[in-house]
């Protein structure tokens, strides 16, 4: 793909995604970008709403720098945003990279991601705003659920965002695949929102979908008595079941690899 297909691409997935009529981000909520080649990626502007959004909704920054930035002891919010700045692609652009840029660096970083999509769903943070969050979410619901958003979610408790966020989420991300041998669908972030990650914008609109339905199933389940996990070996069996690898080629999510 041509960074220009790849831009058109982000920005479907970005208005599909900040859709008000699918309730997964208002105003300037939730943020998203796309690997652009191996050193660069787009990604949206501060401030700028996802719904409606359009090329000039995004920038094109050099990675290097910005994970360069992550890794920084001890910095300043003026010091990203300057290092934020200065690792645009188009310097002379007068657009400024979404505060999160920084996860988004590290995301596409990973092996098979070349999109990310965050949004703030409201059933999704219903959950992620409740005091049971992390233990509500500690197994899986049904075997849609598996196929679209993986085996489990990495999860990443409060911190700061910009700079904390990012390093935290890293530290997350990489205990996840240590222990999975593979980056997650699904990021969820406390008191915060979802991440989405994905080969291609259909695997992350259909992670985030199912996310979101996963969601309303689950505060669904607490009017019974609270969620009925599927055992891990049943978690096991459908994330390497061959007919399961079958749909998620039919629907167009796979481990992008
Ligand atoms: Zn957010």
């Amino acid at each position: 793909m041509t960074p220009a297909t790849i831009l058109t691409e982000l920005v479907a997935m970005t208005r599909r995604l900040g859709d008000p009529a699918m309730d997964y981000a208002i105003l300037g909520e939730g943020n998203s970008s796309a690997g652009c080649d191996l050193s660069t990626f787009f990604v949206k502007a501060s401030g700028v709403s996802m719904s409606g959004i359009d090329e000039k909704g995004f920038v094109r920054v050099c990675r290097d720098p910005i994970l360069a930035l992550l890794d920084r002891p001890s910095v300043g919010d003026d010091e990203i945003r300057d290092g934020m700045m200065a690792a645009r692609v188009d310097t002379r652009s007068p657009i400024r990279p979404s505060v999160e840029t920084l996860f988004h660096a590290y995301l596409l970083s990973l092996p098979g991601i070349r999109f990310v999509g965050h949004t703030h769903p409201t059933p999704v943070n219903s959950i992620l705003c409740s005091r049971g969050a992390e233990q509500s979410v500690s197994g899986r619901l049904f075997p849609d659920e598996i196929v679209c958003c993986g085996p489990a979610p990495a999860w990443v408790p409060y911190v700061d965002p910009g700079q904390p966020l990012a390093r935290a989420m890293r530290e997350r991300v990489e205990a996840y695949r240590a222990e999975q041998g593979i980056p997650p669908r699904i990021i969820l972030m406390q008191n915060h929102g979802l991440i989405a990650l994905g080969g291609s914008v259909k695997e992350v609109e259909s992670a985030t979908a199912m996310a979101v339905k996963a969601a309303r199933i689950l505060i669904g389940t607490y009017t019974l008595g609270g969620p009925n996990f599927l055992s891990d070996e049943n978690v096991a069996r459908i994330y390497t079941r061959p007919d399961e690898k079958y749909r998620e080629k039919q629907i167009g999510v796979g481990d992008g690899q």
